[in-house]
């Protein structure tokens, strides 16, 4: 049962003394910056950035023309399963497949067995992760054991290096831990990050729609969010806290979110790649790899996420990276757990369904996948420069592929863009003074 645990290991490389990425196109949307040139990183740290840069003796050179270089991608939204369910992801394989697909930081959630809740499960998870290419951050429970009601020791938790809160995999129930939670949030200048989830309805397995009476199944209504995401608004603005809406998926959420930022509230959203990319229509396939919490929604749904993710009110693309084994997942629908992989589909689907069709440029693209959840998370975001450590993805956008469960790095197969054709590889994944190349 452990075999595939016991055989994964890190998969990057350190990198050489000299190196020379020769002739990319370098997309910085923080500088507004996209033009080609040159950069020679020593020991780990960018040495030049510049039109030509001549080849000294015993560098590695990188050939990147034809390919981009922006700062590396940031997930704010992964589950390593680990410590607790290692054999559908762990905290080496989840970094392998992060590298794959081009990130060099995750933010890993604490609905973990045990969840991460203290700060000695949190250190562990740091401790484990200290030499790796992907910088990994825990992000601790909101509430104790998320039960959803004794908040957890906050204070303790930030000084121990905590980005932000979230009890993920379930909503915070409880008002007034919510109100708790935001009231800690804005003393300590963190993020609450909130699964918008009202549990008090009757359960469902996919999106409540005309699909869902078709086929028989129990639906998840979107009330079941709108109201969890109108709940946490007002609760932020009366405590004055910060609050983050993780994978968005609904209308009226999309437009919540749009009218607390008009009204200058703290209130910031992710949405995942299969949310910009598929709809509920899937389900009629019965495969399991398209059901996830939130479910895939409707097409008015679809079309508002996009018009969010172009207008801005979407800030950041998460894959809510959800592993589970085969075991788990190949069996009727209504059995199946909630949740999909995502890292090593996320730039491509990004790519493919976002900037081939218009509703974002690359550079927009860059800011919701690397700038904005460092941004949210108070990360240090303004990383191409002289003197900082590399910190880089090269890909380009035009390779084509069918995505194939099999290829990937993540212990589990539980992709919902499997045989789809996308646009995009990632080549390179550079941080920390390591390099990850792909085949
Ligand atoms: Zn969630």
């Amino acid at each position: 049962m452990f075999n595939n645990l016991t055989l994964t290991k890190p998969e990057y490389k350190n990198l050489p003394v000299k190196v020379l990425i020769k002739n990319g196109k370098i997309v910085d949307p923080v500088n507004g910056i996209n033009e080609i040139k040159d950069i020679k990183i020593i020991d780990g740290v960018i040495e030049e950035i510049a039109t030509k840069i001549a080849v000294e003796d015993d560098t590695l050179v990188i050939n990147a023309e034809g390919k981009y270089i922006s700062q590396g991608f940031f997930d704010m939204h992964v589950h390593f399963r680990d410590p607790g369910i290692e054999q559908a992801e762990n905290i080496v394989s989840g970094s392998n497949a992060a590298m794959a697909g081009g990130f060099t930081g995750v933010a890993m959630m604490p609905n973990t067995e045990p969840c991460i809740d203290n700060k000695f499960l949190f250190n562990d998870l740091v401790s484990r992760s200290k030499d790796f290419l992907v910088d990994c951050h825990p992000i601790p429970a909101i509430t104790v054991g998320r039960k959803g009601e004794k908040i957890t020791e906050m204070a303790e938790l930030v000084e121990t290096g905590a980005l932000g809160f979230t009890d993920d995999g379930s909503g915070v129930q409880s008002s007034e831990s919510s109100r708790r939670a935001l009231e800690y949030s804005k003393m300590f200048d963190v993020p609450i990050m909130v699964h918008a989830q009202d549990t008090s309805f009757e359960p469902g397995v996919m999106n409540e729609g005309f699909y869902s009476t078709l086929l028989g199944m129990a639906g998840i209504s979107n009330l079941t969010e709108d109201l969890m995401i109108s709940r946490d608004i007002h609760i932020a603005e009366y405590t004055g806290g910060k609050l983050h809406i993780q994978h968005i998926s609904t209308k009226k959420g999309v437009e919540l979110v749009r009218d607390a930022k008009k009204r200058g509230l703290k209130v910031t959203a992710e949405v995942t790649p299969h949310h910009f990319s598929l709809t509920d229509e899937k389900v009629t396939t019965f495969s399991t790899d398209f059901k996830m919490a939130p479910p895939l929604r409707a097409e008015d749904d679809l079309k508002a996420v996009l018009e969010g993710l172009k207008d801005g009110t979407i800030d950041a693309i998460a894959t809510d990276h959800a592993p589970h084994t085969p075991e788990k997942k190949n069996v009727e629908f209504d059995f199946a757990p909630f949740g999909v992989i995502g890292l090593e589909t996320s730039f491509a689907a990004g790519n493919s369904n976002l900037v081939k069709k218009g509703i974002l440029t690359i550079e927009s693209l860059i800011e919701k996948m690397a700038v904005n959840p460092r941004k949210i998370l108070k990360l240090d975001y303004d990383l191409i420069k002289v003197g900082n450590k590399a910190n880089l993805t090269i890909f380009d956008t035009e390779t084509e592929f069918v995505v194939d469960r099999f290829k990937m790095k993540s212990l589990s197969r539980n992709t919902a863009f499997n045989g789809e054709t996308l646009f995009g590889k990632v080549y390179h994944t550079i941080n920390n003074g390591k390099i990850f190349s792909a085949e």
